[in-house]
């Protein structure tokens, strides 16, 4: 059975280790803020890692989910002593395709094999072991590693080379932006005509505009709660990650810098650390 090591216990990273705990997979454990890796570590019964490179020696896959493209390549930096032939690294993290092959080229120098595995399904997906899961690199390293990946998703889509996985994971982060923009707008109008909104929501969600967001956040964000779930500043990031892609390409997103635009209204008012649904508050009706 191969032996995973995980680096990166935040919101998505903790449920996907311990999924990885429950099939057997997981050894070793690393976080920047070192509290929490010593905590899960005890609650698996794994080891917690002093460091990515003694992590990385340990293991034959090291799985990452840490937050933008600086951090995966400072993460990937600091494995690099630990590598050995035929290690492997599949990281999680959302980050721009150059950057997935920057860490391709760190990783290939000591042997080793690296691919993008970004995911969707929000912190619902990993608890649930669900996530959809768009794979970029090598194809048989993923065939050698998918059975560790099952363990934190339902679905598993060789995309192409390495970089490929993060050009679908932009599409998706694309198509959030204009249904967080829909969905909030839209509710924000029912709001305004009066209308009973969880009634709303209930038989919206079972015709063609039914959709994973308005099923899972609608009813929070009319609550006014936006504890993530997604964090704003994250997507933020994705975003302007998939405008430099369309800026490269010569194509525009019109929907997307409109997202974008009212991201950093919300970013300047502090609500970085809040859901994307907090996209809510700019639309609503004043009280
Ligand atoms: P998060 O809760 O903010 O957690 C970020 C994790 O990355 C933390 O463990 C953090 O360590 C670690 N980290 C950040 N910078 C680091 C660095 N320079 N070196 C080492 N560790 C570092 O974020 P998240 O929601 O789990 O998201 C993680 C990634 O998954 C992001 O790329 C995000 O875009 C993507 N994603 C998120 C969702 C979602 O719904 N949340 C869905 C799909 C994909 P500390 O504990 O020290 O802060």
């Amino acid at each position: 059975m191969m032996k995973a090591g995980f680096i990166g216990l935040g919101g998505m990273g903790e449920p996907m280790a311990r999924n990885m705990a429950k099939a057997g997979f997981l050894a070793a454990l690393w976080n920047r803020t070192r509290q929490r890796a010593v905590r899960l570590a005890q609650q698996l019964e794994v080891e917690c890692a002093e460091s990515p490179a003694q992590l990385a020696e340990r293991v034959d896959v090291v799985l990452t989910c840490v937050s933008a493209d600086a951090d995966v390549l400072e993460v990937v930096r600091a494995l690099l002593p630990g590598l050995h032939q035929g290690s492997l690294i599949v990281d999680m993290s959302t980050v721009s395709s150059e950057t997935a092959r920057q860490a391709a080229d760190l990783v290939r120098q000591k042997g080793a094999e690296f691919l993008d595995a970004p995911v969707s399904g929000g912190v619902e997906g990993a608890r649930n072991g669900t996530l959809a899961m768009m794979v970029g690199g090598d194809e048989a390293a993923l065939e050698k590693v998918r059975p560790v990946l099952a363990a934190m998703s339902s679905r598993i889509v060789h995309m192409g080379v390495v970089g490929a996985g993060q050009g679908a994971k932009a599409i998706n982060q694309i198509m959030c932006a204009g249904i967080n923009e829909a969905v909030t707008e839209a509710l924000a109008f029912g709001a305004r005509l009066g209308l009973d909104l969880t009634k709303v929501i209930d038989v919206i969600s079972a015709g063609a505009a039914g959709n994973w967001f308005l099923e899972r956040r609608g009813m929070s964000l009319l609550q006014g709660l936006f504890e993530p779930g997604f964090k704003l500043a994250l997507h933020h990031k994705d975003l302007k990650i998939a405008l430099d892609m369309a800026a490269r390409i010569g194509t525009r997103l019109p929907l997307t810098e409109a997202t974008l635009r009212d991201y950093e209204e919300l970013l300047r008012q502090g609500y970085g650390d809040e859901d994307i649904s907090a996209l809510y508050r700019l639309k609503r009706p004043a009280e």
